[in-house]
């Protein structure tokens, strides 16, 4: 009897997730064709502007483990160690994110990242790439997917067993199924938007600023970051109110820019020589939160990454979550194959819970980066966090260690996080009850 043909998967989208779950498919023995809108990063820089970085922490690095490719990925990156808080008249202040030497993130260029992996899937030997070929829509009951390529608006169709939509927050996967009865979606845009600003090397590719942090410069309200790239240079990204009085739209000439940032942030201006060509040249990015459910449709189709689940980014784990994304599917299709509805259902019982726990989970981050991190109270709340996980190292442990350097499910992290304080609360308050108590006591004895 002839070998069963392996099935066949078209990936929709060559970014961080559809790259690494190429590599999954790809190693697993199946045929997989991967389309992708934009042209191939390894032979054009052409996706409008310069790549940016992102931290990627244990989730991201564990997925990449399994497939050969953290160590590879991890050279590429500049390890930070902690947040460099950047105060308005230029202190500085170093919060380590960890309790061990090992609890670092990763900054890594995103385009050299997505090229590794483009690279990666095709040594399988099972994935062809397409660059330049956009999905405009998918036959959901035969996983056929209608492709338009870029340059010349010739429509073509790929038929596949079933497609993974890993085609971002926009996705146009999705957008097909949210056609389908009982289909749950919801999106929220945040009123802050994002701009990226260039703090480039000094002489000799010299770092201007620590290179083993990310800074931040809080200022209740907005925020402005940097992350460290390889050749000395920063990264820094103002996170703002895209309209109203105090926001992005109002700073119209440059005379304004000028004299907000030197006001705002008076210790990163001389390090920002481009800013007025950046602020007028680079678009303001809007950040948005999509959840949606099912994130399958029978055996044909299945979301991961953004397509899913878009976080805002101030966790750091949007990237890390498509990636965990991709070991998951990975594990699920191994264990209930060939039975693939099987395998995106338990995809989705796994996951979904979680990536609705890390929205909330990025949302109150932001607040915190730009409000708290400053504040004597987060302060102590955070040495308070660190003290008790240093006596109870088992029992106790800080939210962000589950969420940046273990692969606690997020969901179950914020559970566990809210029963230790609990616990933390009420050991507070007994010796107080106890002494309320006894006074008590002796007024009745009186
Ligand atoms: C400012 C900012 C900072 C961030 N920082 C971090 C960080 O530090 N750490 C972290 O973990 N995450 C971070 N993220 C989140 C992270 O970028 C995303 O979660 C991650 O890129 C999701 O991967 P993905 O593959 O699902 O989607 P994407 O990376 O968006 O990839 C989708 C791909 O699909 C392609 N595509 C789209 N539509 C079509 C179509 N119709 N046909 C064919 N192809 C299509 C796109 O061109 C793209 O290549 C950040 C996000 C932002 C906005």
């Amino acid at each position: 009897m002839a070998a069963a043909r392996p099935a066949k998967f078209t990936v929709v989208g060559a970014g961080l997730g559809g790259a690494l779950m190429a590599i999954y498919l790809g190693r697993a023995g199946y045929e997989v064709e991967v389309h992708e809108r934009r042209a191939d990063p390894r032979v054009s820089q052409q996706d409008g502007g310069r790549s940016i970085n992102l931290a990627i922490s244990t989730r991201g690095i564990e997925s990449l483990a399994a497939v050969g490719l953290a160590d590879e990925i991890l050279r590429m990156a500049i390890p930070m160690r902690g947040r460099m808080m950047h105060s308005l008249h230029g202190e500085l202040a170093f919060q380590p994110y960890g309790t061990e030497a090992a609890h670092v993130i990763n900054s890594v260029s995103r385009a050299d990242l997505n090229i590794a992996l483009l690279n990666a899937a095709e040594k399988t030997g099972n994935v062809r790439l397409v660059f330049g070929k956009r999905c405009a829509g998918v036959d959901l009951d035969t996983a056929t997917v209608s492709v338009t390529d870029v340059d010349t608006g010739k429509k073509s169709t790929v038929r596949a067993d079933a497609v993974v939509g890993a085609d971002g927050a926009f996705s146009v996967v999705r957008q097909q199924m949210q056609r389908l009865d009982r289909f749950d979606y919801e999106q929220a845009y945040l009123e802050h938007g994002y701009k990226e600003l260039t703090i480039p090397a000094g002489p000799d590719g010299r770092f201007l600023l620590e290179r083993h942090a990310l800074h931040i410069w809080p200022r209740g309200g907005f925020m402005l970051i940097a992350l460290p790239n390889r050749d000395g240079s920063f990264t820094a990204t103002l996170f703002w109110p895209l309209e109203g009085e105090d926001s992005a739209a109002s700073l119209r000439t440059e005379a304004d820019v000028r004299r907000y940032f030197a006001e705002m942030f008076p210790d990163a201006v001389p390090l920002m020589p481009a800013l007025i060509e950046d602020w007028f040249r680079n678009p303001a990015g809007t950040l948005v939160t999509i959840r949606c459910r099912p994130w399958h449709y029978r055996d044909k189709v299945v979301l991961l990454g953004d397509a899913g689940h878009a976080v805002l980014p101030f966790y750091g784990q949007g990237a890390n979550a498509a990636f965990e994304d991709c070991l998951v599917l990975s594990e699920c299709l191994a264990a209930h194959a060939p039975d693939r509805e099987q395998a995106f259902a338990r995809f989705q019982a796994l996951r979904k819970r979680n990536t609705d726990a890390l929205a909330d989970l990025s949302l109150a981050n932001f607040v915190e980066m730009r409000d708290h991190t400053a504040s004597r109270t987060f302060l102590l709340a955070r040495r308070l966090e660190k003290g008790l996980h240093r006596l109870f190292p088992a029992r106790f442990v800080p939210l962000y260690t589950m969420v940046t350097f273990s692969r606690t499910p997020y969901a179950e992290a914020v559970e566990r996080a809210r029963r230790q304080w609990r616990i933390v609360k009420l050991a507070a308050a007994a010796p107080v009850a106890a002494g309320l108590s006894l006074l008590l006591w002796r007024r009745s004895r009186r």
